[in-house]
């Protein structure tokens, strides 16, 4: 049955066939208070489903989201949701089996490049509360070593001169706030979800610094009266395949044409700090804490144990010719290395959080990756790595290296990457390295061979601090050096204990 409201009953209760959870409120008369830019997979796997769950199970009716797409590529999501009245389907896949859930909680989405002005309008809209994003870590346009915005960068500039029909997602804020003051209401809540420590006040800092470039006035109000809540996301969600469409067909009965596949497990701890209402997310499992003291240090574990080990199983893993995280994870090799690095490496470096176990944590996240039913790809762990790296690993190896500890294997994760982005694998077979850096990121790999100088040297990237610490030199460059002669899979015993 295809996916639309006028087939939902009949896809709840189709006989012979696994159960599927449907939307049972009404979507037509719900309010679209929050406005959601970057309407991924983790978006429709995530927030999206929180709010699904307030509407469904808690009869809040003021949280609707309106998606926006602001890249070219998002006009396949506008057309397949539009086609199926914004329905999508949540898969979920555990060891146990799997279980479909219809998520009606997108009411509407905006594809900015059709019309510009709607999307500044949505946002202006007084039932907008909260515009919240997904979009990635190279949408911050977020200098890693100066911690500015990337002022000069050609994006940016082209909206500081075209205010009224932006590109970014820093413009576009900028054209809602501005509206809203021009309309005397309140800012919206801008709620980041990407993964970013400290997501929130970077957010703030970068929409307040291209705001004083546009007009200082707004970006005073923005400052004094807006919001940007700190969150760590989670929820291991891999690109859709064409074999998911078809399976949700074959097992239960949905023609779905873009349905999301994801792990059971979810978790979001976010500041309260929301400064025009927010949503009653206590009551579907969000962490709300006040102090973003805490948030901090969730974001520190996840960012440094979750994402910081799917790099390190990504890139040598990419290398070696893998295709799935679970198929990496499950080579016993593989598994004691990354063991090695969360336990030696990484977990020392860690605030202890009342109430959470660091070693259950790591177990945890053993069997999350190891979960083979979710066929997490490798190139959606790798993709993004110059926004991802330095926030994973370079960190960790940093603090290691002033407490004059051990990060061998956390160098040669980073080792792993250097020799990634030239975009060819250990047995010679070529891959696509997709980063939005990748042409310097290449000319310095190449230009640099085996030594990491030349990456090093990319000030937006990488600190003083690194570039100029001789052991971590050292250490880097003997992963280089092995790598490149023996290829990871021979390398890798040198760094298990
Ligand atoms: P996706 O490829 O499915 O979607 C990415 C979305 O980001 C698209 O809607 C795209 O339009 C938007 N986008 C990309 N670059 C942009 C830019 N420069 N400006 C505005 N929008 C832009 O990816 P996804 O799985 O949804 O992941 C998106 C982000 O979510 C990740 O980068 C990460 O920060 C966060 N996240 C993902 C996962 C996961 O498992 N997939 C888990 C936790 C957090």
């Amino acid at each position: 049955l295809k996916l639309l409201s006028k087939n939902l009953s009949q896809i709840a209760s189709q006989s012979g066939r696994a159960t599927v959870r449907v939307p049972t409120y009404d979507r037509s008369s719900v309010k679209e208070g929050v406005v959601h830019i970057g309407v991924g997979g983790f978006h429709r796997a995530h927030l999206a489903v929180y709010l699904h769950n307030l509407m469904e199970k808690h009869g809040v009716r003021d949280y609707a989201i309106a998606g926006v797409g602001l890249q070219p590529f998002d006009a396949s999501m506008r057309d397949i949701l539009k086609n199926q009245d914004h329905l999508y389907t949540v898969i979920e896949r555990g060891a146990d089996g799997s279980s479909a859930n219809v998520n009606g909680a997108i009411t509407s989405f905006l594809f900015a490049p059709d019309n510009r002005q709607a999307v500044i309008d949505k946002m202006a809209h007084p039932d907008t509360k909260i515009v919240s994003m997904t979009i990635t870590e190279s949408g911050y346009y977020y200098n890693e070593n100066t911690h500015e915005l990337q002022a000069e960068h050609p994006d940016i500039q082209h909206d500081l001169k075209n205010e009224n029909s932006p590109k970014t997602t820093f413009g576009f804020l900028y054209a809602g706030m501005k509206r809203r003051h021009q309309l005397g209401l309140n800012p919206f809540t801008v709620l980041s979800c990407d993964n970013m420590q400290k997501n929130g006040s970077i957010t703030r800092h970068m929409l307040v610094s291209f705001a004083k470039l546009a007009n200082p006035e707004i970006a005073n109000w923005i400052s004094e009266k807006g919001a940007f809540p700190n969150s760590m996301v989670d929820r291991i969600t891999p690109r859709t395949e064409k074999t998911d469409i078809a399976a949700l067909a074959e097992d239960f009965g949905i023609e779905d044409a873009w349905p999301v596949v994801t792990e059971p497990f979810m978790q979001w701890v976010v500041e309260d700090k929301f400064c025009d209402g927010r949503p009653p997310f206590e009551k579907v499992g969000v962490q709300v804490v006040k102090d973003v003291h805490d948030v901090e240090q969730f974001e520190m574990h996840k960012l440094r144990l979750l994402n910081g080990s799917h790099s390190a199983l990504g890139y040598p893993g990419q290398l070696a010719g893998f295709k799935y995280i679970h198929e990496v994870i499950n080579h016993p090799v593989y598994r004691k290395f990354v063991e090695q690095m969360m336990h030696k490496e990484v977990k020392p470096l860690l605030p202890a959080i009342p109430g959470v176990d660091i070693d259950q944590y790591c177990n945890t996240l053993m069997e999350r990756f190891s979960n083979p039913t979710i066929m997490d790809q490798l190139p959606r762990i790798c993709l993004g790595a110059s926004g991802k790296i330095p926030q994973f690993i370079m960190p960790s190896i940093a603090e290691q290296i002033w407490g004059e500890h051990n990060f061998r294997r956390l160098s040669f994760v980073a080792a792993a990457w250097f020799r990634y982005i030239n975009g060819v694998d250990d047995a010679g077979n070529k891959f696509e390295v997709d980063d939005p850096m990748v042409k310097e990121l290449q000319a310095k790999a190449k230009a640099g061979g085996n030594k990491p100088h030349e990456l090093l040297s990319i000030k937006s990237l990488f600190g003083d601090d690194l570039r100029n610490d001789e052991r971590f030199i050292k250490e880097v460059t003997t992963a280089m050096e092995l790598i490149a002669k023996d290829g990871v899979m021979a390398t890798l015993p040198k760094y298990i204990d």
